[in-house]
């Protein structure tokens, strides 16, 4: 499901006086601001979405300009997700106007069944959208493309031989300019092209391209509420001038263990791997990780990896200190330990304060000469 021109549909709501005219949403001319949205009747001009705002008013003079209201997208958008989740609950949002549904095992026909997402949707918001159907994400997702504006409508393998190359979800302009270099225009000649020859042409990508070529996709639609877990989250701090004892990097080491403990509770996460990077005076980087027993959001869980392979390895002047945590599993879902770490409510009355306050607001002692502006 793709809503049609959404922020400028959106902006249109309510306003009869500016229906059937060319309407562009973006930043303010004068600066160098992009169009982020706008009509059919200013698309008709050549207008899209990412174009100059001085070059849109160049080709519609007469456009008008609205400068967009977020909190009305998000709003609406809210709406949109509410309606796909009374399909099915395995709805997943990838921007604020487009998801992917997986209908699998819904009986009936699946361009019928688009067909009443398309008024639903317009039943609770007076907004267009078009619904693509496939037998994955990768021709919903090129039939949302093709059928759009107010379409619905499905696409097979071997409907999408005679669509150009560029319409392969992922193949960008640049991709699709190279192909024509090899009189590749279109995604039957595509599939005229050996694995080997796809992956000389486009590297290690060619694999993908290839297979989409030949419209398989075996992503998964995730469900709401599933959430990808970061890689790493992290902070660093340099130091004003080169330090090399504990007790000099402890209160910066101790600062950043702390922001990075917020911020993995903050996500809902736990880490299993607590990384400690530190750059020399040469400008060298060097890491050390460290897997923990179990993982943690606990700053002094991570405090305490950290400085013990802080301990163990810098052994000349640094310039920086920093540490990551990476290899997170949900919170909600690890199991119980029957031993919680012994500062888990401590951190949550200072996350409390933190949040009101301001970082510096409750330290631990051991960061006491990091805020005191010593290191
Ligand atoms: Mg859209």
């Amino acid at each position: 499901m793709d809503m049609d021109a959404y922020f400028a549909s959106v902006e249109l709501l309510g306003r009869e006086e500016l229906h059937g005219k060319p309407v562009i949403v973006g930043g303010d001319p004068g600066f160098r601001s992009v169009v982020t949205s706008c009509t059919y009747e200013a698309r008709k001009y050549g207008v899209h979405a990412g174009m100059p705002m001085t070059r849109a008013l160049n080709l519609v003079p007469h456009a008008v300009i609205l400068s967009g209201s977020f909190a009305r997208y998000k709003t609406y958008s809210n709406r949109v997700f509410e309606v796909l989740l009374s399909f099915t609950p395995r709805m997943h949002p990838t921007s604020i106007d487009e998801a992917f549904m997986d209908l699998t095992g819904t009986p009936g026909s699946i361009t019928d069944k688009a067909l009443e997402i398309q008024s639903a949707v317009y039943e609770a918001t007076s907004l267009w959208c078009t619904v693509g159907c496939g037998p994955n994400r990768l021709l919903a997702k090129m039939a949302s493309n093709f059928y759009k504006p107010r379409g619905t409508g499905l696409l097979m393998p071997d409907d999408i031989v005679d669509l150009p190359v560029g319409a392969i979800w992922g193949i960008g302009p640049a991709t699709s300019d190279k192909f024509k270099m090899f009189g590749i225009d279109t995604i039957g000649k595509l599939r005229s092209l050996t694995r080997g020859t796809m992956k000389s042409i486009l590297g290690s990508g060619g694999e993908d391209i290839y297979r989409y070529a030949r419209g398989i996709d075996d992503r998964p639609v995730e469900f709401f509420g599933h959430r990808t877990a970061p890689k790493s989250m992290g902070h660093e701090h340099t130091f004003s001038s080169d330090v090399s004892k504990p007790e000099e990097y402890m209160p910066a080491l101790a600062m950043v263990c702390q922001k990075t403990g917020c911020r993995v509770r903050d996500g809902g996460w736990l880490g299993g791997v607590v990384t400690l990077k530190y750059r020399l005076r040469n400008m060298k980087r060097i890491t050390r990780r460290k897997i923990l027993a179990s993982p943690t959001d606990q700053d002094q869980t991570i405090l305490a990896a950290a400085e013990e392979m802080a301990r163990q390895h810098i052994k000349e002047p640094i310039r920086l200190i920093g540490v990551n945590a990476s290899h997170f599993v949900p919170s909600k879902t690890a199991q119980l330990s029957f031993f919680p770490e012994r500062t888990v409510e401590l951190n949550k009355v200072a996350d409390k304060v933190r949040k009101r306050y301001g970082d510096k607001a409750m330290v631990s002692g051991r960061s006491l000469k990091y805020i005191q502006g010593k290191y």
